[in-house]
């Protein structure tokens, strides 16, 4: 049974993941039928994955910034976060470090292996001097600075080349500690050579730039030695076994052909309808607080905001998030609390706890996130919906 949503409805849930761009789907469907080669193996159906997955990864490497064997696919971001914070199996010897505000594919990978966490600022941006204080405190024993490109619920964007000055600057030791940045959510949005040129390894994921699900690529900088999480067949010259979903590099590859292209004009026009929502908003619910958008400026600024342009993070006070998600669906709107967890279930923020948002107002948290294919129309839609169901809730008491 499928549970198709109503005619009219808006998801403001794209940092969750997106709708596959045409040209990914046309780009996947010879690959999803005749075109199923395995490429480990050496006939012709074999040279044409081959070929295939060659041609995606020069064009990945291009957009990224990064030589084609720089590039390592995986099955996603979770997969290329773990291998970065592990450095594989076996694990980098040492302590890695990662700030407060990472995902918890970064987070919970840091803290399995013992590692420490850096403290942010009031929008999540890694506080400097902590992150010294720490190489000071364990100098040679840091495995792995972690660093996210932007984060996931509240979309700021960090400051990564001050990141990894920082790291550079207490480090007489060789080898050097690698800096990784999750650019997962970066990637729809920002030109990631800048990240790529700043950082050792950097992981995206090809479902949050209308790419298919299940396929991400963790970048390996020269000099940068990982061992293999998955150990197998020895498949991307021996660094990630297990038959690569060519279909799914393919679909990848094509999504981010696609996404820089209209990078620009995207990032303008989602930039201008996600402002819209958020003085919309803003003018709509008594109370409401934009999290890390400023009040006058950033609604209207967009790009030069310091936070990601499909990303409007607002908090309401008197009202849990999980019963307005619930009224908001039933009209048609879909967004989320937090970031997306595999339970779905409703677990307290701890970014917003990092960046000290009251307990009480992160109850009323909302992450409305738009996308390659976001409209006016789901603007407006969310603006006619959301401040009624506010009132709704309100008015249970
Ligand atoms: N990192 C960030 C910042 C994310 O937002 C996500 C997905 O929500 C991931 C990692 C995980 O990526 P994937 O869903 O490809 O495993």
């Amino acid at each position: 049974m499928t549970l198709a949503p109503p005619e009219r409805y808006a998801d403001l849930d794209h940092a969750a993941t997106t709708r596959l761009r045409p040209e990914a789907l046309e780009a996947m469907t010879p690959f999803l039928g005749p075109r199923y080669g395995n490429p480990s193996g050496t006939h012709l159906l074999a040279r044409d994955a081959v070929r295939a997955v060659d041609d995606a990864r020069e064009r990945i490497a291009g957009h990224l910034g990064c030589e084609p064997g720089e590039l390592v696919f995986t099955s996603g971001g979770t997969e290329a976060d773990n291998h970065a914070i592990s450095g594989g199996l076996p694990p980098r010897p040492g302590v890695p470090l990662c700030s407060a505000v990472e995902h918890h594919a970064v987070l919970d990978t840091v803290l399995a292996l013992g590692g420490r966490v850096i403290d942010v600022d009031d929008r999540g941006r890694v506080d400097l001097a902590h992150l010294a204080a720490l190489l000071d405190e364990l100098g040679t024993e840091v495995s792995v600075v972690s660093v996210m490109a932007a984060n996931n619920e509240t979309g700021v964007i960090g400051d990564l080349d001050a990141v990894a000055e920082v790291v550079r600057a207490h480090e007489p030791d060789v080898p050097r500690t690698p800096v990784h940045t999750d650019a997962v959510q970066a990637a729809p949005w920002l030109d990631l050579r800048t990240a790529v040129a700043a950082a050792d390894l950097v992981s995206v994921s090809a479902h949050k730039l209308g790419g298919p699900k299940g396929v991400g690529a963790l970048v390996v900088r020269h000099g940068v030695t990982v061992a293999p999480l998955l150990h197998g067949g020895g498949q991307e010259r021996a660094r990630r076994s297990g038959t690569p979903d060519v279909a799914g590099i393919v679909g990848f590859a094509a999504a981010l052909d696609a996404t820089v292209e209209s990078r620009v004009d995207d990032v303008r026009r989602v930039a201008a309808l996600r402002d819209r929502l958020a003085a919309g908003l803003l003018a709509a619910v008594p109370g409401l607080v934009l999290t890390v958008l400023d009040r006058e400026g950033e609604a209207g600024s967009g790009e030069g905001s310091g936070v990601l342009p499909g990303i409007c993070h607002v908090c309401i006070p008197d009202v849990d998030s999980e019963s307005l998600l619930f009224l908001a669906e039933g009209d048609g709107v879909y967004a989320a609390a937090a970031s997306s967890c595999a339970s779905g279930a409703q677990q307290s923020s701890h970014v917003l706890r990092a960046i000290g948002v009251d307990a009480s107002l992160a109850d009323g948290a909302l992450r409305l996130s738009l996308g390659w294919d976001s409209s006016d129309d789901d603007v407006d839609l969310a603006l006619e919906v959301l401040p009624a169901a506010v009132e709704r809730v309100r008015s249970f008491g």
